[in-house]
């Protein structure tokens, strides 16, 4: 494949099969596909596809593992970064691993760029300093990102995917056209949605009885679980079997495994600050 693997976060491996539910999502970035893996088609039409897609949703909800499968699907690579590694970096280093970013992207090109937690270099510019005093740099370095952004031409074939769960601080220039103007959306599962994560990854799990037979009830015993939190529930439930010498996972398992995960997720929204 023209996948390299050594690239990091290489979306080599996940496929849409991987991303359970979300549908729709899926049926979004079809096109995004298709480009990828024929950018003359378009080209030779002269049309214009969108250089980008901005993933919503709450954390674990598999807007990493939908950016990755499309990378997959479209055999190109994965160029992932998180918008933090750019607001750690002073000096103007920030805008200049921007302009890298770009320029190796436009080298392997067809590709994708992600960037996780775009948040982080995109909050408004207005809002004025961050709590770090890093403002300024931030600002240069969000910049440099628009730049790049309207330097990219369609026909160059790279895709710009990024996410965020905080869709309400973003600067309004990142969503202006030709930059972010598709948004995807990534809910919480739904009962049905629950049940197919739990099918996915109970897959690779030895049980006592088939899959099927376990999914649809913890799906009903999981209301507000994101993809996340239902991986976490069956690997918690092979670990807990395991542990008490089990030769495979039961109801027993998966209902401690739950409650656990629930546990874990109410001590976390308790640690939330309440300026949040
Ligand atoms: P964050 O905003 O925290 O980065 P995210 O939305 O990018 O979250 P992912 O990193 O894609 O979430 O998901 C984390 C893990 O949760 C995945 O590696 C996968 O194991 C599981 N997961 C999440 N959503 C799904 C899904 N729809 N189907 C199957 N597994 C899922």
């Amino acid at each position: 494949t023209m996948i390299d693997p050594l690239l990091p976060g290489s979306g080599r491996g996940v496929k849409f099969s991987d991303v359970a539910g979300a549908k729709e999502a899926k049926q979004e970035v079809m096109e995004f596909v298709d480009f990828l893996k024929n950018p003359t088609k378009y080209q030779k039409l002269g049309a214009k596809v969108p250089k980008g897609a901005l993933l919503l949703g709450p954390p674990g909800c598999g807007k990493t593992l939908l950016a990755k499968a499309i990378a997959t699907e479209g055999q190109v690579p994965f160029l992932a970064m998180n918008g933090s590694e750019f607001i750690e970096m002073i000096g103007g280093l920030g805008a200049a691993r921007v302009r890298d970013l770009f320029k190796e992207a436009k080298k392997r090109a067809p590709c994708i760029i992600y960037i996780d937690e775009i948040d982080a270099i995109g909050r408004k510019r207005s809002t004025g300093a961050s709590v770090d005093g890093g403002s300024q740099e931030t600002e240069q370095t969000l910049n440099q990102l628009l730049v790049e952004m309207d330097g990219i031409l369609s026909k160059e074939g790279v895709v710009l995917l990024a996410s965020t769960n905080r869709f309400d601080i973003l600067d309004k220039a990142l969503l202006r056209p030709g930059r972010f103007d598709r948004h995807i959306m990534m809910e919480l599962p739904n009962l049905d949605e629950r049940r197919q994560i739990f099918n996915h990854h109970l897959k690779g799990i030895i049980l006592e009885k088939p899959a099927t037979f376990y999914s649809k009830r913890m799906a009903s015993l999981t209301l507000g679980f994101s993809g996340a939190d239902i991986a976490n529930v069956v690997n918690e439930a092979a670990l807990f079997a395991a542990r008490n010498a089990k030769k495979c996972v039961t109801a027993e398992e998966l209902e401690y495994a739950i409650e656990r995960v629930v546990g874990g997720t109410e001590k976390r929204s308790q640690a939330v600050s309440p300026e949040e």
